[in-house]
């Protein structure tokens, strides 16, 4: 068979890593859970014949703002970023970010490429992934709901040409919850759940990315007067 162009990947991003160690809660430190789940479901849709790539495999300092240029030089069909949350002692639950409208550099390249608004094709704003993804990993775990959100400043979901989401999969800070994450049958859990979202994304979008031909995006600094949300 001639070789072609590799197929288009879903990314997972284990948030966090190395000297980032994300959140912390109940002697839990959120990058070695996110390195867990990412791995696991990694393993998962693979089994399930998904072409799959991390942006970390290891305990290794990946700076979120190099994330998005690896992730956008080649196809991909999506994002999926890992992370745990941490608040107050009795907040618990599971939701889902997205970005939309992305940076602007991001939306003129979509608009290049056709991408938006073209109904039907990806990319799209996330919104749809995210509600899957939320909702099959509710049925998995029966955690908590938080629900969808929208967030444009989101320091990876806003620079990524394909469709991104960020799940916050549960609360450190919460002695219940640190407990869970602990049992590798509830992790197995949440990653069903996250895959089954994922192909339950898939299968309802009818055609496959049009607009992610573009090579790499220069690396552009946040110009941002603040910050922007890395959770
Ligand atoms: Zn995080």
């Amino acid at each position: 068979m001639a070789p072609g162009p590799p197929p288009a990947t879903l990314v997972i991003d284990p948030g966090h890593g190395g000297a980032d160690g994300g959140t912390v809660g109940n002697g839990l430190i959120e990058k070695d859970w996110t390195l867990k789940v990412g791995l696991a479901l990694a393993a998962e849709l693979r089994s399930r014949g998904h072409a799959v790539t991390l942006t970390r495999e290891s305990d290794v300092t990946v700076p979120i703002l190099e994330r998005p240029s690896w992730i956008n030089a080649a196809p991909r069909l999506a994002l999926i970023s890992i992370h745990f949350n941490a608040g107050s002692a009795d907040a618990t639950g599971v939701e889902t970010w997205y970005s939309w409208p992305k940076k602007p550099e991001i939306m003129a390249r979509l608009h290049d490429a056709g991408g938006v608004p073209l109904p039907g094709t990806l990319p799209d704003d996330g919104q749809h992934l995210a509600q899957a993804v939320q909702q099959a990993v509710q049925k998995h775990t029966k955690s908590r709901d938080r629900g969808i959100k929208n967030r444009e400043d989101m320091a990876l979901t806003s620079r990524t040409l394909c469709p991104a989401i960020l799940i916050e999969c549960g609360f450190l800070s919460n002695a219940s919850e640190s407990r869970k994450i602990q049992e590798a049958e509830w992790r197995k859990r949440l990653v069903q759940g996250i895959a089954d979202g994922y192909e339950t994304w898939l299968h309802a979008h009818p055609t496959r990315p049009a607009a992610v031909e573009a090579g790499p995006l220069p690396v552009v600094p946040t110009a941002s007067p603040t910050p922007d949300a890395e959770h």
